[in-house]
């Protein structure tokens, strides 16, 4: 109908301004951070009592420079994001894999997978649904290191769960922290450049949004007693197969083995 073209149109229109941002801002990055690079290995060293200072600026702009570089790469992938390509999958696998890279960037915090061994069989698109989770655990983290900035420690120990479970018809993934909690702007999570980060772009639980809808599912915030947030995320799994079943359903375009 009429609003869904317009809002299509509007979203094209919005991709592409994203898309020519994220060009711009990117070009002058590199001999920025190619010169700050040099300037550091160049003079780092050579007269001792200005060495604190230089080390100290070229070292921000190493950092502010990488800071734009991730904004800018999330920023584009949000614009640029392709749509999905179904195939049946093991979520229990994908959510594994997106937990453990976390956890060996993390290795101070506790992340445990319920049930530890699992098939929880799924037609989504793994790329995509693990890109997903991804953002929501990067979420956990970050909220359990504003709560630790703040010097507060949850009692029972800092932890982020993530659980799969399926309930007639429905399969429900979770991640569990004990984190901050969520801000005030709850209803607005989902909002693309929604942030209550300094460095943050707003844009990792649009993605994670615009990714679960795609695949007949809803997301969800909870408090949880004692501190900290649940999000659960549910997708109708059969409703899912019945459209990608459907006459004309474009997921004739899955590669398949
Ligand atoms: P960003 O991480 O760049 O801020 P997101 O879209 O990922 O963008 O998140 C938006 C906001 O949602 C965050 O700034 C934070 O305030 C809130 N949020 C998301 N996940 C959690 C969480 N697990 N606990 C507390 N707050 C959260």
């Amino acid at each position: 109908d009429i609003t869904e073209q317009l809002s299509d149109q509007r979203n094209a229109a919005w991709s592409d301004i994203a898309r020519r941002i994220a060009h711009e801002i990117r070009n002058p990055l590199t001999p920025i951070q190619l010169a700050a690079e040099r300037l550091q290995r160049r003079f780092g060293g050579e007269v001792e009592s200005d060495k604190e200072t230089f080390e100290r600026l070229t070292g921000t702009i190493v950092r502010q420079v990488g800071d734009l570089r991730r904004m800018v790469d999330e920023f584009s992938n949000f614009a640029r994001m392709p749509k999905p390509v179904f195939r049946e999958e093991n979520v229990h696998d994908i959510a594994k894999h997106a937990l453990f890279l976390h956890e060996v960037a993390h290795p101070a915090l506790k992340f445990t997978l319920q049930p530890a061994e699992g098939c929880f069989a799924m037609v989504c698109d793994r790329q995509q649904l693990s890109q997903a989770l991804t953002n929501v655990v990067k979420n956990a983290v970050e909220a359990i290191e504003s709560r630790r900035n703040r010097g507060e420690h949850s009692l029972a120990g800092d932890r982020i769960d993530l659980k799969v479970s399926e309930e007639g018809g429905q399969l429900v993934i979770e991640v569990l922290d004990t984190g901050v909690g969520l801000p005030e702007e709850r209803e607005r999570l989902t909002e693309p450049y929604m942030t209550t980060r300094v460095r943050g772009t707003g844009l990792g639980l649009a993605i994670v949004k615009k990714i679960v809808e795609e695949h007949q599912g809803e997301i969800g915030f909870h408090d949880r007693p004692g501190g900290g947030t649940r999000v659960r995320i549910a997708f109708d799994t059969d409703k899912l197969s019945r459209l990608l079943s459907e006459p004309g359903s474009d997921n004739d375009r899955a590669p398949q083995d």
